[in-house]
């Protein structure tokens, strides 16, 4: 029988995402290996990113300041906004470094199955910002998935009222995966070949 500290830790690791029972004990037992300082440094990173990250005001990004640090780069281009479904997206766009405008996280996609509806996201955030500021484009980066594009079409249909340029990443992504699967150079490839929608 396992020692109910250990069954606890690892009880606890299978609640992470992808992490199966197989993957929770072999991370339970490694960290139980190591020194206690280290255990001791991932148990306060944890803890830290609860207590100082926050949803940035603008876009809905992670941040420890306010605005993020993209929403307050001033060698960025306020004027073009990329949408994507969560925060950790961002990073996936970052990566390629070609894209040199801001974000607005929808913090989530349609989905009728899972009864996500359009109050559920913040298309409202996005329309606001749009309104009340001069915006040349908005790239909608959802997943290529049958939730992400549901909410691509949404978003057009909101935006074309409001005679902005609204744009969709070329897929090049695999259909039916996820945004944060893409490489590099398939990212670049999917933001260079955005099409009108
Ligand atoms: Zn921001």
């Amino acid at each position: 029988m396992t020692a109910p500290p250990l069954a606890y830790l690892i009880n606890e690791l299978t609640r992470l995402p992808g992490v199966g029972g197989k993957s929770a004990a072999r991370l339970a037992y490694y960290i139980l290996k190591r020194p206690a300082a280290e255990a001791e440094a991932l148990a306060n990173a944890i803890l830290e990113v609860k207590s100082k990250i926050f949803r940035c005001s603008v876009c809905n990004n992670m941040t420890d300041v306010e605005p993020c640090a993209i929403c307050s780069d001033a060698r960025r281009d306020p004027a073009v906004i990329c949408v994507v479904e969560e925060a950790f997206n961002i990073q996936t766009i970052e990566q390629t470094r070609d894209f040199k405008g801001v974000y607005h996280v929808l913090l989530g996609a349609l989905s009728p199955l899972k009864g996500v509806g359009p109050q559920d996201i913040d298309v409202a955030g996005l329309l606001r910002r749009v309104r009340a500021n001069e915006i040349r484009e908005v790239i909608v980066a959802t997943n290529p998935n049958v939730e992400g594009e549901a909410t691509a079409l949404y978003i057009a249909q909101q935006l074309h009222p409001l005679g902005v340029r609204t744009t969709r990443l070329a897929f090049g992504l695999p259909v039916g995966g996820d945004l944060e699967y893409a490489d590099q150079v398939t990212m670049a490839k999917a933001l260079e070949g955005r099409r009108e929608i």
